[in-house]
C-alpha cells in the first residue's frame, strides 16, 4: 500500500494541453476512480503515474518516494515503481498458457520457483480461472484474457494498481460481475487503486472517491455520494445526469436555507445549501425529484410549485417521462408512478410540477460556466 501525490502536473501534446496543472492525492489503500468525457486527461493522467509518460510539468510521488519530477529531472521507469496495470486491451502473451502469463512478473523478480507456484495459484483461484491454468490464453474468452490480465497485475501484490478501462470491452453482464470482482479483490489486498473510466455507473459503484476532469483540469473531488448530490460546478452536474437547469438570483438566505427568484417567471423555490451569498445563481434539478401534479388536484402547500403545461408523456416501462413546459423552460420529469397524483395527465393538461427544497442544488453562478 501506498499514498500518490500529484502536484502541477502538465503535459502537452503540440498546441494540446492534455493536463493543465492537476493537483491530486490518493491516500494509502484508497480506491480512486478518474471520471470525464473523452479526451478529458484521464489516460495521459494514468499513464504519467506508471512512468508511461513523461510530464512536461510537475511532480509525482508514490508512498513519498519522488518517481517524476520535472524540475529535478527525476524519472524512475516503470518496472521500478512497483504498480501493477491493468488495461482495456488485455496485453498477454499470446504464446503462454494462463499460468506462464501470470507468473511472468513474478520470474522477472526471479521469485524462487515453489513461491511463484503458490501466488500463482492463489491469483487464479480469486479470479476463478484455477482450473483454466493450463489453457492457451489464444484460447479464452475476452473476459477469461481480462481476468487473466488482473490476476497478472495482482500476483506481486504491488503497492498501487492502474486501471485503464479495464472493462470497457465485456459485455453487460460480465462488466457487473467483474466489476464486484475488482472490489472484492481490493479490498483484500488493500492495495492504492487510480481507476480510469467515462462510466458513471462503474465510478460510483467502485470508488471510494470520484475525481471529475474536464480539459485537463481537476473539476471536483468527492465521494460518489458528494459528486451525485452536491455537484459543484454545471459541468459535474451536468455530467453526473442532472437534466434541469434555471438561472436564478437568491434574493434571500439565512444559514443553509435559501429563497431563489427565477428567471423569466414570477416563481420563488426555497433551497437548501449553495453558496452563502445572494445573487446569481443556477440550480439544478434531477428529473426523478420532480413530480406532477393535475392542477385541479393541487390543493393548500404551493410552496416550491410551478405551474406549466404538459408537453409529451412517454411511457417508459417502470416510469413515465413526462415533459412539461413551465418557468419559460421544458422540464423533465421522471415519475415512477404512471399515473401522477390527481390522475392521468394528457399532452395541453395544465399541471404543476413540485420541487422539494433539498433536491435543488444551488451552484454560484460563477461556477456554473456551460458545459461543453
Ligand atoms: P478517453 O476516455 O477517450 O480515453 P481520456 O480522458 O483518457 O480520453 P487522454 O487519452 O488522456 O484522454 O487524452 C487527453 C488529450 O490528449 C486528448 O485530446 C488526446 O487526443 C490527446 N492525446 C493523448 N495522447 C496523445 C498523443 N500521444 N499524441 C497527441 N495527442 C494525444
Amino acid at each position: 500500500m501506498a499514498s500518490i501525490g500529484i502536484s502541477g502536473l502538465g503535459k502537452r501534446y503540440g498546441a494540446l494541453a492534455a493536463l493543465d496543472g492537476v493537483d491530486l492525492s490518493v491516500r494509502e489503500g484508497e480506491f480512486l476512480t478518474l471520471l470525464g468525457p473523452s479526451g478529458c486527461g484521464k489516460t495521459t493522467t494514468l499513464r504519467c503515474l506508471g512512468g508511461l509518460e513523461k510530464p512536461d510539468a510537475g511532480e509525482i510521488t508514490i508512498g513519498g518516494d519522488v518517481v517524476t519530477s520535472v524540475p529535478e529531472q527525476i524519472f524512475v521507469p516503470p518496472e521500478r515503481r512497483d504498480i501493477g496495470m491493468v488495461f482495456q486491451s488485455y496485453a498477454l502473451w499470446p504464446q503462454m498458457n494462463v499460468f506462464q502469463n501470470v507468473a511472468y512478473p513474478l520470474r522477472r523478480r526471479r521469485v524462487g520457483r515453489r513461491d511463484v507456484q503458490k501466488r500463482v495459484e492463489q491469483a487464479l483461484e480469486m479470479v476463478g480461472l484455477a482450473a483454466l491454468a493450463e489453457r492457451p490464453v489464444t484460447r479464452l474468452s475476452g473476459g477469461q484474457q481480462q481476468r487473466v490480465a488482473l490476476a497478472r497485475a495482482l500476483v506481486s501484490r504491488p503497492r498501487v494498481v492502474l486501471y485503464d478501462e479495464p472493462l470497457s470491452n465485456l459485455d453487460a453482464k460480465l462488466r457487473t460481475s467483474m466489476r464486484m470482482g475488482i472490489r472484492d479483490f481490493q479490498r483484500e489486498l488493500g492495495t492504492t487503486a487510480v481507476y480510469v473510466t467515462h462510466d458513471q455507473v462503474e465510478a460510483m459503484s467502485l470508488s471510494d472517491r470520484i475525481v471529475l476532469m474536464k480539459d485537463g483540469h481537476v473539476q471536483q473531488v468527492g465521494t460518489p455520494r458528494e459528486i451525485y448530490e452536491r455537484p459543484r460546478t454545471w459541468f459535474v452536474a451536468d455530467f453526473v445526469g442532472y437534466e434541469n437547469f434555471f438561472d436564478a438570483d437568491i434574493v434571500e438566505r439565512s444559514g443553509d436555507r435559501a429563497v431563489a427568484r427565477l428567471d423569466g417567471a414570477d416563481v420563488a423555490l426555497h433551497c437548501v445549501g449553495g453558496p452563502g451569498k445572494k445573487g446569481r445563481a443556477r440550480l439544478c434539478v434531477r428529473s426523478t425529484a420532480l413530480s406532477v401534479v393535475r392542477a385541479d388536484e393541487v390543493a393548500g402547500e404551493r410552496t416550491n410549485t410551478i405551474d406549466g403545461r404538459v408537453k409529451d408523456s412517454i411511457y417508459l416501462g417502470g416510469q413515465v417521462e413526462h415533459y412539461i413546459e413551465a418557468a419559460g423552460t421544458v422540464l423533465r420529469v421522471r415519475d415512477d408512478d404512471p399515473v401522477p397524483s390527481g390522475g392521468q395527465v394528457s399532452p395541453g393538461d395544465a399541471v404543476s410540477v413540485r420541487i422539494p427544497p433539498e433536491n435543488i442544488v444551488v451552484l454560484d453562478a460563477d461556477e456554473a460556466s456551460e458545459p461543453t
